[in-house]
């Protein structure tokens, strides 16, 4: 069923919020401008060229890589980010290569690429590793960020079996690298593991309300029995852990086809076709943009408070709303043009964070509105539409 309406009504919140200029916390030394970060993704050196005539592209080498800060040897720490090719975690890299430490990414690439880090590549302070994390690994770091796990649903229910073993073996493996060096293991859950919630907002002490053998049970499941592991290899082994709840987050570096909301409304947007709600479309969701999240991330690495934490934007927008904000800022002019489908099997009906552990415990709240993120967001899908067009891809 296809309709026209301009019957959405848009929210108000983030009209008024004052554009973020500068991201991280001098306290663990996360800070930096939004404009250096934006360097990265925004308005990257151009690493080919095409002959139209040849039909060949040529690749070049970056000649200058980006600053990053001078630390002493001393102050400088040797960090592993499991699936650091991601969405996330490439945006976590470019932090912690920028705070001045040095960064090994290790990714199978499933859902991650390497134009993502490219700008890293062959930087003293970097290195990249193409492994599975269901293979044992083994190097010496002092922290572990560990996010390597498909996490949209078209990506983890691709082939569910092999998701349950990325949570599971993969994150035994990671604990096990952890207890052998001491390092500090920090595990990327989700607010999945709240399941569809009976709670809101929800909080950390939340049980969830998880549907074990569902079509999202092979992450949902999976993410929960990462965090009993987690916690087991702290009780028995005196792992030094970290757990991050993390709830739906977009920007720059989501997959194109990824099949979640943001990326799907985009997508659609910028193609000039209607727009997919699922259901009613009366659902809620809570967004945050990447830095915030990469904020909290790094502050939770470096901070003493060991029990699961929320990482997510309290400010609530249906979906109906949130589509209406994306088809105006991609297009003021053109009324939004809406497809309504079935509502998705176990399809949570409301989401929406309890953050006042992270505000408390790590002194973190989210400082970006949906409408910054989501400008800078378009921004990026139509670069990479250029570009593609461009290389023919
Ligand atoms: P993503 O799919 O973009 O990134 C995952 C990365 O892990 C990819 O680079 C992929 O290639 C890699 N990977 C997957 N399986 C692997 C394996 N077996 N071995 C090695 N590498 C593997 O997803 P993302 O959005 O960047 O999510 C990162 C983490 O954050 C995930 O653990 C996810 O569960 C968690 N998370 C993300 C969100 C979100 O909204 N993006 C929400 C909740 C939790």
């Amino acid at each position: 069923m296809m309709e026209t309406t301009k019957k959405e009504t848009l929210p108000t919140p983030t009209e008024s919020v004052k554009l973020v200029e500068n991201v991280g916390h001098e306290s663990v030394g996360s800070h930096v401008s939004l404009p250096t970060l934006r360097s990265l993704y925004l308005t990257p050196p151009k690493q080919y060229t095409i002959d139209d005539d040849a039909n060949t592209i040529t690749f070049k080498a970056t000649l200058d890589y980006p600053p990053v800060r001078r630390l002493k040897p001393s102050e400088r720490t040797r960090i592993l980010v499991t699936g650091g090719a991601g969405f996330v975690g490439s945006h976590l890299v470019d932090r912690l290569m920028v705070m001045g430490h040095e960064v090994v990414v290790l990714d199978n690439f499933f859902t991650g690429n390497k134009q993502n880090i490219q700008h890293w590549i062959g930087h003293p302070h970097f290195e990249l590793v193409r492994h599975d994390v269901v293979d044992p690994f083994m190097i010496e770091v002092s922290q572990i960020y560990h996010l390597a796990c498909p996490a949209s649903p078209p990506h983890y229910q691709y082939n569910p079996t092999k998701t349950v073993k990325t949570s599971v073996m993969g994150t035994i493996n990671m604990l096990g690298l952890a207890k052998r060096t001491k390092a500090r293991f920090l595990l990327t859950s989700t607010s999945e593991v709240y399941g569809d919630p009976e709670e809101h907002p929800q909080k950390e002490t939340y049980w969830g309300n998880v549907n074990p053998i569902g079509p999202r049970a092979c992450y949902d499941e999976g993410k929960r029995i990462a965090e009993t592991l987690t916690y087991s290899y702290m009780r028995q082994d005196g792992v030094d852990v970290r757990v991050a709840r993390i709830f739906n987050t977009f920007g720059p570096r989501m997959c194109p086809a990824d099949g979640r909301v943001v990326s799907n409304f985009i997508m659609q947007a910028l193609r000039g076709n209607p727009l997919t709600l699922y259901g009613d479309g009366d659902q809620t969701r809570s967004f945050q943009y990447v830095h915030d999240l990469v904020d909290g991330l790094i502050l939770l690495m470096n901070k003493r408070y060991q029990s699961p934490v929320n990482l997510g934007n309290p400010e609530e927008y249906t979906i109906g709303q949130f589509a209406t904000m994306i088809n105006k800022i991609v297009d003021p002019s053109r009324a939004i043009a809406i497809k309504r489908l079935p509502a998705l099997t176990d399809d949570p009906r409301k989401r929406k964070p309890a953050i006042e552990i992270a505000q408390k415990h790590l002194g973190w709240q989210p400082r970006f509105g949906v409408q910054q993120g989501l400008e800078e967001t378009i921004d990026w899908f139509r670069l990479q539409a250029a570009e593609n067009n461009e290389a023919g891809e």
